[in-house]
């Protein structure tokens, strides 16, 4: 075999893994193999640029910068479509297409209306050649480099397709995608995307095509348009589509009547919500493209087609009352108490209302009639308030100005939205808070010991803070509401088993304000013991790394407080670790200083966990994805291909497990 042929042998290959993986979601390869496979060809193409083909399956990992996108004129316009919203308006709509095409039998095809980004992409034979967004219908925007990187849509078709012809179809960003990409973004103190819809629009337009193929984008494809391309029907279109390699949901119905085209939109009305994408309606089309043909297009949308939208996801509701809620920190949340109503297939009762400002633009009151709002995986949020609706004797809202549990004056800092009871040791939802951040799972992790627990024992005065806990004894919480012999038994050895939880952890666990994981990692490792990081003085705390002004005001604080002092030393007492071990001394060392690593992958000899404390114990830094500032990226087995082009193109050095063991 020579080397195009090797070339075009390993294209073919891939190319059917990436249909199997991401169009039938049924992989026939691992992910180790199939990263093998794309090396190889990389390596190959790399070697013979000669053989370049802007539709080789390793384009699919971007890199390509656009810096203006070229403006394209659709050959066939981009129509919108038509809304209805009752049965009434799709029987009228029926009524007229059959006084349009005389008194014939008409089928429709039902499928959903996916609620992302419109797309239309042209083939030629067989290759992609153009992707545009549907701009003004007329013409649009040329994100060619962007769809590319979309794994599920095909660069090269299979099967008896058009030799010419556009397919238009919808970029979706399925729900899991979309929070994970949010939880990443929190994570790095980026403000979370609204919804999946924008972020899914707004992802077509970046201008670096590699940030793109991070997405977990979709696109699901609906129409065929062009000339001679054989089809007679849109049922038929569809299942072509399918053939030739494109990814077109499976939940598309011929419909006889327009009865089973309501049967059809009341069983997704409800069904939607298990699917992983957001979908606003039905679209109902004339199956017949001769009878679409004689039906023809308004100035804006076809005849032929009618959007069925499900019932909004936005409702009027009453506001009966505004709460306030006090965080474990003291932060004050408004809360509006809602009559009840059904939103997007859950009744919603409570809405968030974010602090005072947000109250007071909105100009909300209580006995309002509001519109209600829930965006896919959101809590719901009120968006407007009804004035027409207001009732005569309405009152503007009065903010609080005292802790609703406490009745302490609140106070609110300069740039700081939210009101704070500042009563940390005396106001009952702080004080518990602050215990149930003590023993949560990556504090203090104690077994047999729940929230509500949590504050039982604190109404039945056993326990006023989280040394506390240390001091239970069975006899004191056998007698407690649903404490059976079995979970006081579980509750006391969760507690006494704590003390087996390393010193960083213990520092997370006190819950001094700002220290979270990361940073109370950074403290114990450069105090190595709760004594030396007590008497360390602001200046000392900010030239610690990544320590910054605030945190170490906080820090500071906490230690000048004598409450704080006299509990860690009854912890003390209990023998809560409060150094760093002995082990960990020893292990520890700065070969890792300003390095950052990427983990990714199965490993053989230590797990995923213990690679990234060994990165951390010897100075480095653990990053969540890959860029040109990752040092290494230490690979596993089974380890997502993108992962590995995306540290190859960056010249990110990629080192085994072995490896990287070594230089430590
Ligand atoms: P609208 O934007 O409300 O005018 O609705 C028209 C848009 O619905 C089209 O531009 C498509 O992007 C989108 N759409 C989503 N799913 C479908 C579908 N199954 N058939 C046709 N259009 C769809
Ligand atoms: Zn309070």
């Amino acid at each position: 075999m020579d080397v195009e042929e090797k070339i075009d042998a390993l294209r073919k290959e891939l190319r059917e893994h990436n249909y199997n993986y991401y169009v039938l979601d049924n992989p026939t390869i691992s992910d180790f193999d199939f990263d093998m496979k794309l090396k190889e060809l990389q390596e190959l193409e790399a070697k013979h640029p000669e053989f370049y083909d802007a539709n080789s399956p390793t384009i699919r990992v971007g890199g390509m910068v656009t810096k203006n996108f070229a403006t394209v004129v659709h050959e066939h316009r981009m129509y919108s479509l038509d809304n209805s919203y009752s049965l009434e308006d799709l029987v009228d709509w029926e009524k007229r297409i059959q006084r349009n095409l005389g008194d014939v039998p008409v089928q429709y095809t039902c499928e959903l209306k996916y609620d992302g980004a419109s797309i239309s992409i042209t083939y030629e034979e067989g290759k992609l050649v153009r992707a545009v967004t549907r701009g003004d219908g007329f013409q649009g925007d040329d994100v060619t480099t962007n769809i590319r990187t979309i794994k599920s849509v095909p660069l090269q078709l299979k099967g008896d397709f058009p030799a010419k012809f556009d397919i238009r179809g919808e970029i979706v960003l399925p729900f899991d995608g979309f929070q994970k990409m949010n939880e990443e973004r929190i994570e790095n103190g980026e403000e979370p995307y609204m919804n999946p819809r924008n972020t899914a629009s707004g992802s077509l337009k970046l201008q670096d095509s590699a940030l793109v193929a991070q997405r977990p984008l979709e696109c699901l494809l609906y129409a065929i348009v062009g000339n001679n391309t054989g089809i007679t029907s849109q049922f038929e279109m569809l299942e072509k589509a399918r053939e030739w390699g494109f990814k077109v949901p499976s939940a598309a119905k011929l419909c006889e009547s327009t009865d089973e085209v309501m049967a059809f939109v009341d069983y997704w009305d409800v069904h939607r919500h298990e699917l992983p994408y957001e979908t606003d309606g039905v679209v109902v089309k004339v199956n017949s493209l001769q009878y679409q043909e004689e039906l023809g297009y308004t100035a804006k949308s076809p005849r032929w087609a009618m959007a069925y939208k499900f019932k909004a996801e936005q409702v009027f509701t009453v506001l009966n009352e505004i709460t306030y809620q006090v965080g474990r920190t003291g932060a004050i949340t408004p809360v509006a108490n809602l009559e009840p109503v059904l939103l997007a297939g859950t009744t919603v009762k409570r809405a968030s209302l974010h602090n005072a400002d947000q109250i007071e633009k909105l100009d909300i009151r209580e006995g309002d009639t509001v519109f209600v709002e829930k965006g896919g995986e959101i809590i719901p949020k009120i968006i407007a308030v009804d004035l027409s609706k207001r009732p005569a004797d309405s009152q503007p809202t009065q903010y609080i100005d005292h802790c609703p549990e406490c009745h302490t004056a609140l106070v609110r800092t300069e740039g700081d939205a939210k009101h704070y009871c500042p009563n940390e040791y005396g106001c009952p939802p702080q004080i518990t808070g602050r215990i149930q951040h003590f023993i949560s799972r990556k504090a203090m992790d104690i077994e047999g010991l729940g929230g509500e627990t949590v504050e039982l024992l604190f109404k039945e005065g056993l326990i006023d803070d989280y040394a506390d806990l240390y001091d239970l004894t069975k006899e004191q919480i056998l007698p407690l509401e649903r404490m059976a012999e079995k979970s006081a038994d579980n509750l006391i050895k969760g507690v006494a088993e704590s003390v087996k939880i390393p010193f960083e952890r213990v520092l997370f666990a006190l819950g001094i304000r700002y220290v979270g994981e990361t940073v109370a990692k950074k403290l114990a490792k450069a105090y190595k013991n709760i004594d030396a990081l007590s008497v360390a003085t602001q200046e000392e705390l900010e030239a610690v790394d990544e320590i910054g002004e605030r945190i170490a005001e906080s820090v500071v604080d906490f230690f000048r407080n004598e409450r704080n002092l006299d509990a860690i030393e009854r912890l003390k007492a209990k023998g809560i670790q409060f150094e760093l071990s002995a082990e960990k001394l020893e292990n520890q060392t700065d070969i890792l200083n300003g390095k950052t690593i990427v983990v990714s992958g199965v490993f053989e000899t230590v797990s995923r966990d213990e690679l990234k404390k060994l990165i951390e114990d010897n100075g480095g830094k653990v990053g969540s994805s890959i860029s040109s500032k990752t040092s290494y990226l230490v690979a596993g087995d089974k380890m997502g291909p993108s992962k590995r082009t995306k540290a190859e193109n960056l010249g990110v050095p990629i080192i085994t497990e072995q490896e990287f063991l070594g230089m430590i």
